[in-house]
């Protein structure tokens, strides 16, 4: 069984001051309901299951710290426009779902952030998405009538609005669309966690080594004690197969992140752009580019298949290297500016580019393959997986289930081993002119 590592290298981590200890669990013990994996999908459900129901009591179980995982590795958007391929499905009303079922991930977000005083660097910033070259711009040009067709309001951005946002001309043209966020995920998450009901218990540092079936629930084994409990909600995403659920369901897919340290006073003035923004590349093998509040720059880009889930800590040289080029070529004028960090995270797709969420038998749900977008998409699966398991209906968990299905049954590993890096070279070097 593969488990879940951490690897020491990632900047959003890495930089948060003052984290807590939940402690640990020191003998045999029961809960209602357990909810496995502190990510978005873990995070949300928990404090809905606690809320839907005050007098159960509830265990998030994490096996990192949470915030190590990929909720606390992302470039740190929460979407509200669905990706491409769910516009390009041309169906308005499915699509009208999708951005409900963000907002309602972000209004959450929102919510707790106010409440709890939770400093996450959260932003109303929007998000870019620009092109480099003509392959990006055909890209960008695709992307902006299927707005139009679906009626979402977006703005061209002339080359000086660009410069002055970006400290660069390297793009030919960009979009706005103002509905995302953005925020520091590793803050987030650790600001959610420190801020549960009652009624949760938090626990880190503690994998899940095997599930039981017993005849009224599930018992869970970690290396020091059993949890007996009734119902059980994984929010494991690539690792669910690991622990036996979806197996041949999940493709994890790894790609990589560097960040600067904070610019000073004249690098700010020599690289001429604003704060606070983020952008996406309108070719998805492309490089993901943010301003953070704080004056850091973050590259992200290069993909493998994840097979082993962990990042190989070999590849982060070339990775970084790769990152330096992108760097580089949008900002000349910062050659003394270096990377603090680099670092890989996995999230899951499915061949079919389907999200599973829902019920996989008696009392045990699940929600993951959430095709790279989980910051909303799981989050609003989490909170939903606990409606569904207190049988609480609504027309969000209808619309939740309406947008989900089933991914397809993916080929052998050693075929996926073979056939990914392949796929991904070729995207990589189509897209080449706009990394
Ligand atoms: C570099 C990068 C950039 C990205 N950028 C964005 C972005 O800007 N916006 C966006 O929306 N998405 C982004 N993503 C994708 C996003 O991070 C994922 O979609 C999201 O984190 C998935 O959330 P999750 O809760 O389903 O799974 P995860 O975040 O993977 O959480 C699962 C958790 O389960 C734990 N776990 C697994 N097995 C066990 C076990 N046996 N016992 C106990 N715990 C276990 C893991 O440690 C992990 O913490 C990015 C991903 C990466 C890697």
């Amino acid at each position: 069984m593969v488990l879940p590592e951490y690897d020491a290298q990632c900047g959003w981590y890495e930089m948060l001051e003052d984290i807590s200890d939940f402690g640990q669990l020191q003998n045999d013990t029961h809960f209602d309901t357990v909810v496995i994996g502190g990510g978005f999908v873990g995070n949300a459900a928990a404090r809905r299951m606690a809320e839907n129901r005050p007098d159960n009591s509830v265990l998030l179980i994490e096996a990192l710290m949470i915030g190590q995982g990929a909720s606390g590795r992302n470039s740190g958007f929460v979407i509200d426009q669905p990706h491409k391929r769910e516009l390009e499905l041309g169906d308005n009303a499915l699509k009208n779902k999708i951005v409900n079922l963000n907002h309602t991930a972000i209004d959450y977000f929102e919510q707790q952030i106010d409440r709890y005083g939770i400093d996450c660097q959260w932003s109303h910033a929007g998000k870019y998405q620009a092109a480099v070259g003509p392959r990006g711009e055909k890209f960008l040009n695709r992307y902006e009538s299927l707005l139009q067709k679906s009626d979402s309001p977006y703005q061209r951005l002339s080359r000086s609005e660009m410069g002055d946002v970006f400290g660069t001309d390297y793009y030919n043209a960009a979009i706005f669309t103002a509905g995302g966020m953005l925020m520091q995920p590793a803050a987030l998450m650790r600001g959610l966690a420190d801020n549960m009901p009652d009624n949760v218990r938090v626990v880190e540092n503690t994998p899940v080594l095997e599930i039981a079936r017993t005849r009224d629930g599930f018992t869970l084994k970690t290396e020091t004690v059993e949890i007996r409990c009734n119902q059980l909600i994984l929010g494991t995403n690539i690792f669910t197969a690991e622990l036996g659920y979806l197996r041949n369901k999940i493709l994890p897919v790894m790609t990589f992140a560097s960040m600067t340290a904070p610019l000073s006073d004249e690098q700010m003035k020599r690289f001429g752009g604003q704060l606070d923004w983020g952008l996406t590349p309108a070719d998805h093998a492309g490089t993901t580019v943010r301003m953070t509040q704080d004056r850091r720059l973050i590259i992200r880009n290069s993909y493998r298949y994840a097979y082993d889930y962990n990042t190989p800590q070999a590849l982060l040289p070339k990775v970084r290297e790769t990152h330096r080029k992108g760097f580089d070529a949008r900002y000349p004028q910062l050659g003394d500016v270096s990377f603090q960090y680099t670092w890989g995270g996995a999230s899951g797709l499915s061949g079919n580019f389907e999200t599973y969420f829902g019920q996989l038998e008696d009392g045990l749900y699940a929600s993951c393959c959430d095709q790279s977008v989980g910051a909303a998409r799981g989050t609003i699966s989490g909170m939903m997986l606990a409606d569904m398991a207190c049988q609480k209906e609504s027309q969000i968990l209808s619309d939740m289930i309406e947008v989900s299905g089933k991914p397809s049954r993916l080929p052998p590993r050693a075929l996926l081993r073979i056939g990914v890096p392949v796929r991904m070279g070729m995207a990589r070097m189509a897209s080449h002119s706009e990394l």
